[in-house]
């Protein structure tokens, strides 16, 4: 017993063998495919990051579990699951170009996620993802930094509700904490043909997974699911 629990306190400092990351990989993968929450692409993507990369020593241990883990600050990096739910909609086409907003950069995981599939889709584009809390935001440029993939994320720090005017408009809106609303900057950024992801509701209770397209200028809305994010605080989302 004693030898176990030392083993997974090494891979949880990551100076043991990654062999059991890649079993308990593999079984999450298994898993999320057999449940209809992942596809072959996001499977290829989620099989190529390391997400005990994206998450603090502490929690290393548990990387593989499908639930959302603290990383510090208050904040979580998602359920593997909800990553399924919003990747699987991204559809991205070999050689067009898709420009992508994130809100709520967190560990970095969902935005090298996005870089991934770019990759592996052979599409064009690129990822823009904003975050409030600079430590985190920091954080997160190093891990992407180290996995290779820079020069398709640029990470921002400040407040997501404004969105990113320099970029807009874009094909993909992936807002990963929840609003009280929609902000208006983000409906305004979203491209023609572009689609947006979004959790509103309640601060800390009843909140559901919007989709949004916009065609021709009009914006349709579709509810996909419950779910449970932590707030989005700023000028157009909660106050803190
Ligand atoms: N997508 C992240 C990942 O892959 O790790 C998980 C996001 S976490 C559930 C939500 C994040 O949104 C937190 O890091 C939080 O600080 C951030 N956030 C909250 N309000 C924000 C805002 N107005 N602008 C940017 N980021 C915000």
């Amino acid at each position: 017993m004693f030898k176990l629990f030392h083993r997974i306190r090494h891979h949880a400092r990551g100076t043991g063998t990654m062999i059991d990351f890649k079993e308990q990989k593999m079984q999450l993968l298994d898993r999320l495919e057999r449940s209809g929450y992942i596809n072959k692409i996001v499977r290829e993507a989620m099989e190529r990051l390391p997400r005990e990369d994206f998450v603090p020593d502490d929690v290393k241990v548990s990387a593989y579990e499908d639930r959302p883990l603290s990383i510090g600050l208050g904040q979580t990096i998602s359920a593997p699951h909800m990553y399924g739910m919003y990747s699987t909609s991204l559809e991205f086409q070999q050689g067009k170009t898709t420009k992508i907003l994130e809100i709520g950069t967190g560990s970095g995981y969902q935005a090298a996620l996005c870089a991934e599939m770019l990759r592996l889709s052979g599409a064009k584009g690129h990822v823009y993802t904003i975050e409030r809390i600079a430590e985190l935001a920091k954080r997160a440029k190093d891990v992407i930094k180290k996995l290779g993939y820079e020069d398709l994320v640029t990470i921002i720090t400040g407040d997501g509700t404004l969105g990113y005017a320099e970029e807009a408009p874009y094909d993909r809106i992936l807002v990963t904490a929840a609003a009280p609303r929609i902000p208006e900057a983000l409906l305004g950024q979203l491209g023609e043909g572009g689609l947006m992801l979004i959790p509103v509701g309640e601060m800390h209770g009843c909140q559901t997974l919007y989709k949004i397209t916009k065609t021709e200028g009009t914006i349709k809305q579709t509810e996909i699911s419950g779910v449970a994010f932590v707030p989005l605080v700023g000028k157009d989302g909660f106050s803190v």
